[in-house]
């Protein structure tokens, strides 16, 4: 029987999905230390939450998986697609969405039977979980303290993974993290110059968006093997941005810290503020904790600057000043963060373009190695480009990438390896 396997991604009003086939010999796989190559059939998401709630799936899937599923895709093709509103009295929290979405991929693709597991993106791990982990009723118990850390995503992973154990208690759950990654930060990059007693207490940088860099690093391992044992800055611009700088491979250092707050300005989240200010808002307006996180996480930003929309697209075919602002200031720290992150490696000898604005915004990527001249960046005369390509000038002194991230390829794999290790016992899964 053919194995499937669902790669979860939810945000605060989304649940983005990819759902994987292994293929046969999943006992091969699970038995050994081989590496699994899954097969997407099909992405997705439920977004507009608790407002329009909306679903989307594309269908992306091989001859050989047409075969397989014939019985369930019926008359759709490799490039079907489904768009639909959905009533809000089906779907109105992550709860709802997610016995949804387990319910169509029933319906539609494969029975609970050859689901073999459903991994999960989880944003902050804390210092606990430096690497991917079977869930279990004390990994949620450890989790939920780090709610306050990354309050627009992990309440709703833990609302996920409660709501399929609730529907689907023996399916196997793992818990992928993005500070992961992050886990060969050296010393200087993780410290605040704090009192030495802080750092007991969990105060440290953690850095995030670490699926997302850990597939760009095995991209560029690929692509341009000498960059990538060397010396590498990876910005990745989206709803959420982050700069990291890599050597061989692994983080050495990254623009966020201990919440995803920090760095770059993002479409809601203010990105670096000098920590007086709080301070000064707090003792003159005497506005609230939770006042105060709405400002920082939901109203600042690219939305905060431009009064207009958090979304690039619309900011870059505005007239509105304001949007220009927004912009600007985004290329401008995104180039300070750039050329911070090559001081801290001594040098760059790749730069990578990832996330939805750095894989589709020319404008953004050029006006930010236009910005970084000096270091001896340089663009090619390339036109519009697909993904994963080399986009510098021969001559440039460091080379540009443009690649595609692909989180969930990493959480599936991520998935695999845990799943194993539990084959192999040296995990032992305890239930929800
Ligand atoms: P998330 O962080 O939620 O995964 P994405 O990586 O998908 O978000 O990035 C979303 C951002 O990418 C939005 O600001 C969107 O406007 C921007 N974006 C997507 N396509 C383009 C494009 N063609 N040009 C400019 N910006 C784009």
């Amino acid at each position: 029987m053919d194995r499937s396997l669902l790669a979860l991604n939810s945000g605060s009003s989304s649940l983005k999905f990819t759902l994987f086939t292994i293929g046969n010999g999943i006992d091969d796989v699970l038995n050994s230390e081989q590496e699994a190559k899954p097969e997407v059939i099909a992405r997705g998401q439920i977004d507009g939450i608790y407002t329009k709630p909306h679903f989307r799936i594309e269908f992306a899937f091989s001859a050989r998986i047409a075969k397989t599923y014939s019985k369930f895709l019926g008359n759709k093709t490799a490039e079907s697609k489904i768009d639909r509103e959905l009533a809000s009295s089906v779907v109105n929290d992550h709860d709802s969405a997610m016995t949804f979405l387990l319910e169509e991929l029933f319906e539609q693709f494969i029975t609970a039977e050859s689901m073999l597991a459903i991994g999960h993106r989880v944003v902050h791990g804390g210092e606990q979980f430096t690497a991917a982990t079977l869930i279990n009723q004390e990994v949620l118990d450890d989790l939920e303290p780090l709610v306050p850390l990354a309050p627009l995503h992990q309440p709703h992973h833990l609302a996920a993974m409660r709501a399929i154990s609730k529907r689907l208690p023996l399916l196997p759950q793992v818990a992928c993290f993005d500070t992961a990654f992050h886990r060969t930060l050296p010393w200087r990059a993780r410290i605040y110059a704090l009192p030495k007693e802080l750092s007991q207490h969990g105060v440290r940088r953690f850095g995030f968006h670490g699926l997302s860099f850990e597939s760009i690093a095995g991209r560029l391992s690929v692509l341009d093997p000498e960059a990538y044992s060397g010396r590498t800055v990876v910005a990745h611009l989206g709803n959420g941005s982050s700069v990291c700088g890599m050597f061989g491979g692994q983080s050495q250092v990254t623009s966020m810290g201990m919440t995803p707050l920090d760095g770059l300005p993002m479409g809601t989240r203010c990105g670096s503020l000098d920590p007086g200010l709080l301070l000064y808002l707090q003792e003159t307006t005497g506005i609230t904790p939770l006042e105060l996180r709405n400002l920082l996480y939901n109203r600042s930003g690219l939305l905060g600057l431009s009064g207009i929309s958090s979304d690039m697209r619309e900011l870059l075919e505005s007239q509105a000043p304001s949007a220009r602002t927004a912009v600007d200031f985004l290329v401008y720290r995104a180039s300070c963060e750039i050329a911070s992150s090559a001081t801290a490696l001594r040098g760059m000898d790749a730069l990578v373009f990832t996330g939805g604005i750095g894989e589709n915004s020319h404008f953004v990527r050029k006006s930010i190695c236009e910005q970084l001249e000096w270091l001896g960046v340089r663009l090619g005369n390339v036109p519009e480009i697909a993904s994963d390509q080399c986009i510098s000038d021969p001559e440039s002194r460091c080379r540009v990438w443009v690649i595609a991230t692909d989180e969930e390829s990493i959480i599936a794999r991520q998935t695999l390896q845990v799943l194993q290790k539990v084959q192999a016992g040296s995990i032992r899964p305890k239930s929800i």
